[in-house]
């Protein structure tokens, strides 16, 4: 996308207005880019919101909106409400969608990243139709009570879980006790993937609406490939059912993040939510990047270089037959994709924990390779 002046001249949709951007090679006015981006979110979500015989059973589809205040999520949830304000206005007058918006409130996720409580209250007040809720991290230790388990077996071996602390403070010390970047943004993503997954669950909620633009699921696919998770890889940029029993979306996957961006500028309601992302630049150097930022920054300079070639990305993992899995799999501990049985006598199966007591550890190759336990990681 590419903005230009008046001087880009008519809009190639309706031919009645002034264009002011081109929008993938054809001059657009603002109204007609507006609703170039929500109908490729309304064709993303076209399976959920036919209402057939929903009107008469009354019968909602509940979905979780995942809310990061970034400008994807943001937006995802102004087109997702003004579906819903859609049919509303129907002749049925019913919408068949029960949105539940969760936010893990950033600030508990990194100590660099603003409190959100002022977009909070806003984003209720905006859009007041849905159910909102608002966690820390931590929360991670009610929503998902193994994980306190989990964390005493992946830990490096200074880690000692003090059960008198806040969880709070036993999540700082379990971070503080995994000594690279890289690891430490994957088990964060981790751990925040679980609380999502977990909240969603325990809400009964059918599906996770996320919020991930084109340009991020291809930096997503490649970052997954080099840190070694390329069989979790079809769950987490892929439409449909997975192993949590939730199904998953990416409504917004035909959409890069400079069009993304642009929306939200154009919205106020949207604009006045958004929490602008920490930019690669506030870091010192590459070498305290982590892999997930720098293929992030990666995509995101080459994307606008080259946006089909990311979109192509995307589009070949969507079209990926998704690894079959069974109720019964072994899964991973930390991350719990099912385990490949194949992956696992290929690389000799499960860490054996120094004592012998212990029972093996099963991790899952990329798990391996961030766990401080483990003896791959750092390599
Ligand atoms: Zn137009
Ligand atoms: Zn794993």
């Amino acid at each position: 996308m590419t903005m230009e002046g008046k001087s880009s001249g008519i809009c190639a949709n309706c031919r009645n207005a002034d264009a002011f951007a081109k929008v993938r090679n054809r001059p657009l006015c603002q109204p007609c880019f507006l609703r170039y981006a929500d109908n490729k979110c309304s064709s993303g979500m076209k399976q959920y919101r036919m209402l057939g015989d929903a009107a008469k059973t009354r019968k909602q589809h509940k979905h979780l909106l995942p809310l990061s205040f970034g400008a994807s999520s943001s937006v995802l949830l102004h087109m997702i409400n003004g579906q819903v304000e859609h049919q509303l206005a129907g002749p049925l007058k019913f919408t068949n969608y029960d949105v539940h918006v969760l936010a893990v409130d950033p600030s508990t996720i990194s100590p660099s990243r603003p409190s959100c409580e002022k977009q909070f209250d806003l984003v209720r007040q905006h859009y007041p139709r849905h159910t909102y809720t608002m966690i820390p991290l931590h929360s991670i230790f009610e929503y998902d009570p193994d994980i306190s388990n989990v964390l005493r077996q992946v830990a490096g071996s200074g880690f000692e879980d003090d059960e008198s602390k806040s969880y709070r403070e036993r999540l700082d010390t379990f971070r503080a006790s995994i000594p690279t970047t890289t690891s430490k943004d994957d088990i964060d993503n981790i751990l925040l993937f679980r609380l999502i997954v977990a909240f969603a669950q325990h809400h009964g909620c059918e599906t996770i609406l996320w919020g991930d633009s084109d340009t991020r699921l291809a930096a997503k696919t490649l970052a997954n490939v080099a840190k070694g998770r390329g069989a979790s890889l079809t769950w987490q940029v892929r439409d449909g059912p997975t192993p949590w029993g939730l199904e998953f979306i990416f409504p917004l996957r035909e959409l890069y993040r400079t069009e993304l961006e642009q929306y939200a500028k154009l919205v106020p309601s949207v604009e006045s939510i958004v929490i602008p992302d920490r930019s690669a630049s506030e870091a010192l150097s590459n070498r305290d990047l982590s892999i997930d930022e720098l293929l992030n920054n990666y995509v995101l300079t080459q994307g606008i270089k080259y946006p089909g070639i990311m979109a192509n990305v995307v589009r070949t993992v969507n079209k990926l037959r998704p690894a079959g899995f069974t109720s019964d799999q072994a899964r991973c501990i930390l991350c719990t994709s099912p385990i490949e049985p194949d992956s696992q006598s290929l690389d000799g199966a499960e860490i054996t924990d120094s004592n012998a007591q212990n029972p093996p550890l099963q991790l899952c190759y990329g798990c391996r390779r961030s766990a401080p336990s483990s003896s791959l990681a750092n390599t």
